[in-house]
């Protein structure tokens, strides 16, 4: 009777599997639309790291490598919940809007040079990371671009990650490429595609500015259906075509 039950339940289980595609190492992948938008807590791996578990393996594979060649990869940001991203978003929507007096859209327009509306920023996936080299002293801000540049203290670690991060399937995702839109270029950030590509596909899939126009926060009654549409096109899919 008991093998029966088993039996029966598997052949079930089977067919569900069934529906769904496979990664590579034949697990399931579903993301519910809470988990791509950073409400619901996921499993986190590595002190100061705070990664999927693919994701964080992967990535001290790649800070071991990188620290034979003098670079110590250090994550300045990972996994950020929807309420992180809603705190940093009010509170540059407050500071443009209240201190510096710009208007409402003026001010939207200005965070999402760097910033994203909260629910849509890939560091909700734990998947995404911002790093430096954490050997070099920098003063101020460390995620300028122009710390990476030729002769700056992050220069290395970029031309190590142009050099290396693809092996380890970590990706940059707002990159120089001329006529790219959407965000500005970003050499400190970088994705772990096996993961962040079905995590974007899946949230294409769902409607986004409905999503979207769902939520309440400082700004948010100010966005048009047009202006969603062209951040849905160019924040989050004008970006490295490795990772569509
Ligand atoms: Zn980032």
């Amino acid at each position: 009777m008991q093998r029966r039950k088993f039996i029966k339940t598997s052949a079930i289980g089977a067919l569900a599997l069934s529906h769904f595609p496979l990664l590579a190492n034949g697990k399931e992948f579903e993301f519910s639309i809470l988990e791509l938008m950073g409400k619901t807590d996921i499993k986190l791996y590595g002190k100061d790291i705070n990664l999927r578990k693919e994701a964080h393996d992967a990535f001290v594979e790649m800070k071991k490598a990188a620290y034979s060649d003098g670079i110590d990869i250090k994550i300045v940001s990972s996994y950020r919940s929807f309420e992180r991203q809603r705190g940093i978003w009010e509170r540059k929507y407050l500071k443009y809007t209240d201190d510096n007096q710009m208007k409402p859209i003026e001010a939207i327009d200005k965070i999402i040079e760097y910033s994203t509306i909260p629910g849509t920023s890939r560091h909700h996936w734990g998947t995404d990371i911002d790093i430096i080299d954490g050997y070099q002293k920098v003063q101020g801000d460390v995620l300028d671009p122009d710390k990476f540049s030729e002769g700056q203290p992050f220069n290395n670690l970029k031309k190590w990650m142009d050099e290396n991060a693809n092996k380890y399937h970590f990706y940059l995702v707002y990159t120089d490429t001329p006529g790219r839109r959407g965000f500005k270029y970003e050499p400190w950030h970088f994705s772990y595609a096996p993961i962040s590509k079905p995590m974007l596909k899946e949230f294409r899939s769902k409607n986004i500015m409905q999503l979207l126009s769902k939520e309440d926060f400082y700004g948010s009654e100010h966005f048009t259906e047009g202006f969603l549409t062209n951040y849905i096109e160019d924040n989050i899919l004008d970006i490295n075509t490795e990772l569509l």
